[in-house]
């Protein structure tokens, strides 16, 4: 790709006041690593338009760009993102709830989703109460926990095209799947979505949501930086029970650390780098493979070198490093 001079691009997109623009903005502030480098621009949006327009701006112009949720399932490159990222939360907030249906925009927090629900004596989102991110992260991501998933609750997404503009698409089309949409694989936007949820009990609900935040600070390292998995669970196995197995607990790579309380999570002990993240994820890839002939597939998203916009995949950037998918062992 060819040096892109993105200081008259921040120029101009300061002039389309759409909101904040910053020139770069350390992504370590907007991922739950507490990891990345500058992004060369970063646009917080603050309206459904100003989302809209600014992303039909950079289709136009053609210029790279990634869309930011909440940062809680990515592992941005320590070189940072020469890129506009687009922060789009903000500007997706609204919410209705009718009848048995809850219209979010996808900024919305799913938390709060789910709390919404509770309030409203709806069933459905409860599984949601543990998964932090936005709606727009949970549906690219099929985000599931305590054996439920978005695939449950969504009936249709409003999506941004860069074809077709903004339609509407059904949820069959988004194929979503054991963490994985068609959102990953097309440069769909989710902007709102449509959740089908039920009437239940509402102290029914909140005790299946607490019984679910229980669960998972018993189990999972919530009070130190991470990104949730790192790998998705080789179905019918899980990715956490085969790392510890090669004895993963505890592994160190500068400030990054395999969990001792759950092996599938790295964790952020200090001023961890993208590489520390990398070297670790390196060596319990091979460690596994070698043991069990398993390859673990990333669950984390890579944001950085390797990729322009929103296609951008972790399986990319293994290729481009030449390790290979088939070659876990370098
Ligand atoms: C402590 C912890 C626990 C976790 N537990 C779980 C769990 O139990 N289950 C689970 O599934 N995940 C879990 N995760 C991972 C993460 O929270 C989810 O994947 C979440 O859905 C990501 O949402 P986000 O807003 O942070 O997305 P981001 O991390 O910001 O983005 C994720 C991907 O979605 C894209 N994206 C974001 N918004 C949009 C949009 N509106 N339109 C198009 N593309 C978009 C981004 O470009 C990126 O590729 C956990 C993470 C942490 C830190």
């Amino acid at each position: 790709m060819s040096r892109i001079d993105f200081a008259p691009i921040a120029a101009d997109l300061r002039r389309l006041n759409v909101g904040a623009v910053r020139e770069q903005e350390p992504m370590a502030r907007h991922t739950s690593y507490r990891i990345g480098g500058p992004a060369r621009v970063w646009v917080g949006t603050e309206s459904a338009q100003g989302v809209v327009n600014t992303l039909e701006w950079l289709k136009t112009r053609q210029i790279p760009y990634v869309i930011l949720g909440q940062g809680t399932n990515l592992l941005v490159s320590d070189r940072g993102v020469q890129a506009v990222v687009l922060s789009i939360a903000d500007g997706l907030k609204d919410v209705a709830i009718r009848e048995e249906t809850m219209d979010s925009g996808s900024g919305v927090l799913l938390t709060k989703l789910s709390h919404l629900a509770a309030r409203a004596g709806l069933g459905g989102l409860e599984f949601a109460i543990s998964i932090p991110g936005t709606l727009g992260g949970a549906l690219v991501m099929n985000a599931g926990a305590h054996g439920s998933a978005m695939v449950e609750v969504v009936r249709s997404v409003r999506v941004w095209d860069p074809v077709a503009g903004v339609r509407d698409i059904q949820a069959v089309e988004a194929e979503f799947a054991y963490r994985q949409s068609r959102f990953q694989r097309s440069p769909w936007i989710a902007l709102t979505a449509e959740l089908v949820l039920h009437p239940r009990d509402a102290d029914e609900i909140r005790d299946a949501m607490r019984r679910f935040m229980t669960h998972r600070k018993s189990t999972q390292p919530v009070g130190q930086p991470n990104a949730g998995s790192v790998f998705k669970n080789p179905r019918p196995l899980y990715a956490g029970r085969l790392i510890e197995s090669v004895g993963g607990k505890g592994w160190r790579a500068g400030d990054a650390e395999v969990s001792c309380l759950h092996a599938n999570f790295i964790v952020n002990v200090g001023r961890a780098k993208a590489e520390d993240v990398l070297r670790l994820m390196r060596r319990i890839r091979c460690a596994v493979y070698q043991r069990y002939h398993v390859i673990l597939r990333p669950e984390v998203r890579w944001v950085g070198p390797g990729e322009g916009g929103a296609s951008a995949t972790w399986e990319n950037l293994w290729y481009e490093e030449g390790v290979g998918l088939t070659e876990p062992c370098e």
